[in-house]
C-alpha cells in the first residue's frame, strides 16, 4: 500500500494532520454569516470515529479465509477505520453522513490486491460466493460512486487499488505510457515528468485520485482543452471482470467495429476493475503562462472562449467565473484585510476602465513550447479585446495555478460552522448555454430559499465555465448555503433535484465529469433513452452475469 490510508482524512478532504487554518478567523465567519442572511454561524463539529457505530460485518469466517488465502492477512482489512474510510466517497452528501456517523452500509472487508492476477482471483471468488464488489481508487467520487452498496448480497467487499501503483512503461516513440490503475495523480506525474513527459490530467481532486478512477468515471482535468479528457487520452485498458480479462486494442486507429476501450471509459466499476491502462503522453511543457482577464459580463467572456476554441487557439485552459463567483472570491480574499494604497489604486484603475461594479474574471492558461505559448497568448488577447475583455496580467493566473487544488480544503471549515457547500456540473451546446445557466441558477437559489433554516436566510450561487469545446462548454455551479440542521439530507436532496431537473430540461448532460454513481441515476434513462439503458445492461450482463460489480451505480434497475 503506497498511500497510507491512516494519513488521509476519513470524513473529509486532505491529509489527516492538516490544520483548519480558518478556525480563528472570526471576522471571516461573521462576514459569511452576513452573506448568508444568518445572524451567526453555529459550531457543528464532526463526530469522532470512536462514537460511530457501523453495521456488523457479514462476511463469513470461511469467505474471509478465502480472501486471506489469496492475498495474505495484511491485505484483508476489516477494522473499524478501514471500513469507515471506505464506506462512502467525498461528495457533500457523503461527507454529511460521515461527519454525522450516519453510515448505513460499510464494506465487510477491504481488499488490497497487487496485480491483475490477484484482482481476477478476487472477482472469481466473489462471484462464486455472490459477494458484491466495490472498486475503489482514491475514493474521491462525488456522486456516490464508491458507496458500499450490497444489501441484496450476503456481503460486500471494497477492492482498494492503491497497492497497484507502478508506472510500467513509457513508449516515447509512440507518445504513450502504461501504468497500473491505482497510481495516484502526484506519483504518476512525478514518474512521467522524470522522463520528460506529462499526461496533463489535473482534476481539482488530483492529490487524492487515481488513474483508474479518472478512467472509470470519464473525468476531465483542468487543462483538458489541451490534453483532453480521460476518454480522449485513453488508448487501451485491461479490465478484470467476473468472466475473465478484457484487454482492449492498442491500435492508433482501427475500423474493426466499435472501440471496446470506449466501453471501459465511464464504466464506473460496474463492468469490472481496470487494472492497467495505456494513455497518450506529451512532452513536459517547456513554457507556460497563466494570465487573468476581466469581462463586463458572463455572455461576453463566454463568447471569447467560444471564438477561441472554434478558431483553434492553443489554450490549455479557459475558465470564466460569473459575476457572483468573481465578487465572492474577491470579497473572501479581502475579509479582515485593510485596503492599502495599492488596493485603492487598483480600484481606481478598474473603475477608469469601466470595471467598477459587476465584472467577470477569466483565467487563460497556455502551455507548450515558448513559440506555442506566445502565439496562443497573442491570439487570445486579440479575441478577448474584441469582446471587451481587459488583461490584468499574470498575477491572478499564477495565483490561481498555485492554489488550483486548494478549493476543497475550504469545505470542512465551512461544514464545521453549519454551512453547506456543494458543487455540480454539466455540459451543454453553446446555443443553450445562456438558458441553462439562468435556469440552473434560479433553481438552485429557489431550492436553497425553500429549505433555509430561517426566514431571510439564503444561499450564494456561483458558476464558472470550466471546460470548453467547439460545440459547447461545461458549466460548474457552486452553492454555499446555511444548513437546515434538522433535515440536512432532505435539504441536499431538494437542492440536487431542483438543479438536476433544470439541467435536464435545458438540454444539459447530467454530468460532464463527475460521473453517474448513485446520485445521478434518476436522470440516466432520460439522457440515454430506454434502449440505450438496455444496451448498457446487456454489456454488464455479459461481463458480470451475477451483477456483483458496484451494484446500484451507473445503470438504473
Ligand atoms: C474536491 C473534489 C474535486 C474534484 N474535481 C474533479 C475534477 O476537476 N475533474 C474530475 O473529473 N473529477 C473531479 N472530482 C471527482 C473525482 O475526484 C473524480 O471522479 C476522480 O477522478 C475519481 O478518482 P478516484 O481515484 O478518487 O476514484 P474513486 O472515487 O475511487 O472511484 C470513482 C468511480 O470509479 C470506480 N473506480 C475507481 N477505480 C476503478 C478501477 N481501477 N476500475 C474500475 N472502476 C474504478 C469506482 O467504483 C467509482 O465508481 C472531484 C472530486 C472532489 C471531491
Amino acid at each position: 500500500m503506497s498511500v497510507d490510508r491512516a494519513k488521509i482524512q476519513w470524513n473529509g478532504w486532505g491529509w489527516a494532520a492538516a490544520k483548519d487554518e480558518l478556525a480563528s478567523r472570526e471576522e471571516l465567519w461573521l462576514w459569511l454569516a452576513d452573506e448568508l442572511g444568518m445572524p451567526s454561524l453555529l459550531a457543528t463539529p464532526a463526530r469522532p470515529l470512536e462514537e460511530i457505530a457501523l453495521p456488523a460485518p457479514r462476511l463469513s469466517a470461511a469467505q474471509r479465509e478465502n480472501f486471506v488465502s489469496l492475498l495474505g492477512a495484511d491485505r484483508v482489512r476489516d477494522d473499524k477505520f478501514e471500513r469507515t474510510f471506505h464506506a462512502l466517497g467525498r461528495s457533500y452528501h457523503d461527507v454529511l453522513r460521515l461527519r454525522a456517523g450516519n453510515i448505513s452500509a460499510a464494506p465487510d472487508a477491504v481488499l488490497y490486491p497487487r496485480g491483475t492476477e490477484e484482482v481476477l482471483s478476487i472477482l472469481s471468488t466473489a462471484a462464486e460466493n455472490n459477494i458484491a464488489v466495490v472498486p475503489y481508487g482514491g475514493g474521491t467520487s462525488v456522486v456516490g460512486g464508491v458507496s458500499a452498496n450490497g444489501a441484496s448480497f450476503p456481503a460486500v467487499v471494497t477492492v482498494d487499488l492503491s497497492g497497484m501503483d507502478r508506472l510500467i512503461d513509457v513508449d516515447a516513440v509512440s507518445g504513450t505510457a502504461t501504468a497500473e490503475a491505482g497510481i495516484y495523480g502526484p506519483a504518476l506525474e512525478k514518474a512521467l515528468q522524470a522522463k520528460g513527459v506529462t499526461l496533463g490530467h489535473f482534476p481539482q481532486s488530483f492529490e487524492f485520485s487515481t488513474l483508474g478512477g479518472w478512467i472509470a468515471h470519464r473525468g476531465a482535468g483542468q487543462n483538458s482543452v489541451l490534453y483532453g479528457r480521460a476518454d480522449d487520452w485513453l488508448v487501451s485498458a485491461r479490465l478484470a471482470t467476473p468472466r475473465g480479462l478484457l484487454a482492449t486494442e492498442e491500435f492508433p486507429a482501427s475500423a474493426a467495429g466499435p472501440r471496446l476501450t470506449d466501453v471501459i471509459a465511464g464504466s464506473e466499476g460496474a463492468f469490472g476493475i481496470v487494472t492497467e491502462a495505456t494513455f497518450r503522453i506529451h512532452p513536459a511543457p517547456a513554457a507556460s503562462h497563466y494570465g487573468g482577464y476581466l469581462f463586463h459580463d458572463f455572455a461576453s467572456g463566454a463568447a471569447a472562449i467560444r471564438q477561441a476554441v472554434q478558431e483553434d487557439v492553443s489554450a490549455a485552459m479557459l475558465r470564466l467565473s460569473d459575476i457572483e463567483e468573481t465578487r465572492f472570491y474577491r470579497a473572501f480574499g479581502h475579509v479582515g484585510k485593510r485596503r492599502g494604497i495599492s488596493g485603492k489604486l487598483e480600484d481606481a484603475y478598474l473603475s477608469a476602465r469601466g470595471f467598477s461594479g459587476a465584472m467577470t474574471a477569466m483565467i487563460a492558461g497556455f502551455e507548450g513550447s515558448k513559440e506555442i505559448v506566445d502565439y496562443g497568448r497573442k491570439r487570445f488577447a486579440a479575441i478577448a479585446k474584441r469582446h471587451g475583455g481587459m488583461s490584468v496580467g499574470a498575477g491572478p493566473g499564477e495565483r490561481w495555478r498555485e492554489g488550483r487544488f486548494h478549493g476543497p480544503y475550504l469545505r470542512e471549515p465551512m461544514m464545521n460552522r453549519a454551512v453547506g457547500v456543494d458543487t455540480l456540473e454539466t455540459a451543454v451546446r453553446w446555443s443553450k448555454v445562456d438558458a441553462l445557466y439562468a435556469a440552473v441558477k434560479t433553481a438552485l437559489k429557489n431550492a436553497i430559499l425553500g429549505t433555509a433554516p430561517r426566514p431571510g436566510a439564503h444561499g450564494i450561487v456561483m458558476c464558472h465555465i470550466s471546460h470548453a469545446y467547439e460545440d459547447g462548454a461545461s458549466l460548474y455551479f457552486t452553492c454555499i448555503f446555511p444548513r437546515a440542521l434538522d433535515g440536512e439530507i432532505a435539504q441536499w436532496q431538494a437542492i440536487k433535484k431542483a438543479a438536476s431537473d433544470a439541467i435536464a430540461t435545458n438540454g444539459g448532460t447530467i454530468s460532464h465529469h463527475h460521473g453517474v454513481g448513485e446520485d445521478h441515476l434518476p436522470w440516466m434513462t432520460n439522457e440515454k433513452g430506454a434502449l440505450g439503458i438496455d444496451v448498457l445492461r446487456a454489456i454488464k450482463m455479459s461481463l458480470d452475469p451475477k451483477g456483483i460489480m458496484n451494484p446500484g451505480k451507473l445503470i438504473p434497475l
